[in-house]
């Protein structure tokens, strides 16, 4: 199986790093939708949210907590999951968005 998200993780393919941990990566979204936008992801392929376990969940989680107080997100940010087609999942490798630095709204916007 030829995963993006796995390429990135192993550094088979490159990425703006900014955090990792035995269990976990943290990079640049390639097309960022405000001025700080990070995709956490755990290094091993879950398809997504619903065929993970709760303990990746706590370490991914571990590690937005810490990117937050690192990118001084004190201010505020969001924490996005897109789950499955009509969620708007682009990348079937779970993946959690962090996005900072900008007045966000209650969707639309
Ligand atoms: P989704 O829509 O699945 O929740 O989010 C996938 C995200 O991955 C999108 O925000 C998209 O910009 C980002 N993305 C897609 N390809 C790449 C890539 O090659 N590198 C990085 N850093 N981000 C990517
Ligand atoms: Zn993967």
């Amino acid at each position: 199986m030829d995963c993006l998200f796995c390429n990135i993780a192993s550094g088979k393919i490159g990425a703006e790093l900014l955090h990792e941990d035995p269990h976990t990566v943290a990079f640049k979204d390639i097309q960022p939708q405000a001025p700080v936008h990070i995709l956490v992801i755990p290094k091993k392929h879950y398809p997504n949210i619903l065929e993970t376990d709760s303990q990746e969940i706590k370490h991914i989680f571990d590690a937005i907590k810490k990117i937050a107080k690192e990118q001084n997100l004190d201010d505020g940010f969001r924490v996005v999951n897109n789950c499955g087609e009509l969620g708007g999942q682009t990348i079937n490798h779970l993946h959690f968005h962090i996005l900072g630095k900008r007045q966000l709204k209650w969707p639309p916007g």
